[in-house]
């Protein structure tokens, strides 16, 4: 029986002013799933209400006890984890191990941001001579408005989630229409945890609809949007618009090197892990591969090894909606040479019936094909081969995109060359972990401002100078 789910407004449960609700599906088994309140422009300025009148009494708690909060939230997300996996499988038909890691780093957010606001929420003394006293402090903003997209719902919240409220905002968050419900879920877990309510606000609805509403209400002073590169540019003139403080994370079409004194190992298991991890819909997703010439056969035969032994439903999910489904199809019908593996959708077998596509390798692509300078967010693959050390940094670069990018060499002194003239937001060289304390964010036309990290935190505040005389 599908459940009707409701806003979450002021803590508690809220239905939406229109009284309709949208379906969802189960992409893996393609049935209907819950439904979710249709947000309209009345439902977010009720949620932006309940937020302001909240946020006074949030901000004047000390950093302390507002990480005790957090501290708690991280607690309740971890004794909730099966009911946040299950809720999340329903509606993106991830596997185990994906859907353990997103809700394990969803708590580890809230834990990282409990201690870090302690230590680095506080701004500084600065000395002019005697007779005068000047400092800093940080100051949230107000109200901030969260758009998350429906490849790591609930990760994606809460990587917004913990800093702003760290630094004490209130938050109205529209997640995406097709992943809504562990949002709202861990709103009434952040409720019980102790969360003042109206300092968390989920409004859920379509992008024209709840999501427009949110960008233009004058009463959010700060954005964060995780999704498409044609939403984030609409979103930017809002934003501009209004003046609007903004962070924007992207797309990414991001390369991974390869050189031949590289662990070999190491860079296949990596490629493999691009196509698989969430079946590639992921920003941060390495899917050009790229390849020095003398080992590049013997590395594409060995991640297309490695690929063929790949289980739908067990190694990878489908796609998570039909729309993304139908694109990743109509670019792999459009690839300028066959695939090396994989290729389609499952003809027979119970992944007929779900969204998955076979995971896919186009070996020896042209650069300019769409498939390869797209992004697919599919689990695609494309290699291209390289000579050098500035043929592999002239292809790598060679993308609108900026996000992340992987290299793999025996020689890390080349790898540390390569990592500072790569023009991304993160680079890993050997695979080097990127984790929640690593700031993350886009060069190029993968965004600005930066989520997770050090950085976050201060994105979600306002720098204050106060100088006094002391006469
Ligand atoms: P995708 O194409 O991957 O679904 P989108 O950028 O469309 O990515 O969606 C990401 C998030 O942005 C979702 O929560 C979606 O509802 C929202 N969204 C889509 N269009 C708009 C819009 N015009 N204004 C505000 N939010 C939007």
């Amino acid at each position: 029986m599908a459940i009707r789910h409701d806003h979450w407004i002021d803590g508690r449960h809220t239905p939406p002013e229109g009284r309709a609700w949208l379906p969802t599906l189960d992409p893996a088994t393609g049935k209907p799933g819950d439904e979710i309140a249709a947000g309209s422009p009345a439902d977010v300025a009720r949620a932006v209400v309940a937020a302001e009148n909240a946020r006074h009494a949030w901000a004047h708690r000390s950093p302390a006890e507002r990480a005790a909060v957090l501290h708690r939230i991280a607690d309740a997300v971890e004794a909730d984890a099966e009911t946040l996996m299950e809720l999340e499988r329903a509606c993106t038909g991830k596997v185990l191990a994906q859907l353990r890691l997103e809700v394990e780093t969803s708590a580890a957010y809230f834990r990282y941001y409990a201690g870090v606001v302690r230590a680095a929420g506080q701004g500084q003394v600065i000395e002019q001579g005697a007779g005068v006293h000047t400092y800093t402090r940080y100051e949230p903003y107000g109200v901030v408005g969260v758009i998350t997209p429906w490849n790591l719902p609930l990760n994606q919240a809460c990587r917004a989630l913990a800093p702003a409220l760290a630094m004490g905002n209130a938050v109205v968050i529209k997640p995406s229409e097709f992943t809504s419900v562990s949002t709202l879920r861990l709103a009434g877990l952040a409720a019980e945890a102790g969360l003042p309510a109206g300092v968390l606000n989920v409004i859920t609805g379509t992008g024209p609809e709840a999501g427009e509403a949110l960008a233009a209400h004058p009463g959010i002073r700060r954005l964060a949007f995780t999704g498409s590169v044609a939403t984030g540019r609409y979103l930017a003139g809002v934003a501009g618009g209004r003046l609007l403080p903004l962070t924007l994370e992207l797309g990414g079409k991001s390369p991974l090197v390869v050189f031949a004194d590289a662990d070999l190992d190491g860079a296949v298991a990596a490629a493999v892990t691009a196509l698989t991890a969430n079946s590639g819909q992921v920003c941060s997703a390495t899917t050009r591969l790229l390849v020095e010439e003398s080992v590049h056969d013997e590395v594409v035969d060995r991640v297309v090894t490695a690929v063929a032994g790949l289980r739908p439903g067990v190694d990878f999910g489908p796609l998570i909606t039909e729309a993304q489904y139908r694109k990743v199809l109509d670019l792999l019908a459009d690839a300028p040479v066959p695939p090396a593996t994989g290729g389609g959708p499952y003809e027979e077998g119970s992944a007929a019936r779900g969204l998955y596509v076979r995971p896919t390798v186009f070996a020896r692509v042209d650069p300019d094909a769409p498939v390869a300078r797209e992004e697919v967010f599919g689990p695609v693959l494309v290699t291209v081969p390289f000579e050098d050390e500035d043929g592999a940094l002239e292809l790598a670069n060679d993308t609108e995109y900026g996000l992340v990018a992987a290299v793999w060499s025996g020689d890390l002194a080349r790898g540390l060359r390569l990592a500072e003239r790569i023009e991304a937001g993160q680079v890993a060289v050997n695979g080097g972990p990127l984790t929640v304390e690593t700031p993350f964010g886009g060069y190029k036309r993968s965004g600005y401002g930066r989520e997770k990290g050090l950085a976050a935190l201060h994105e979600y505040a306002q720098l204050k100078t106060v100088s006094a005389t002391l006469r």
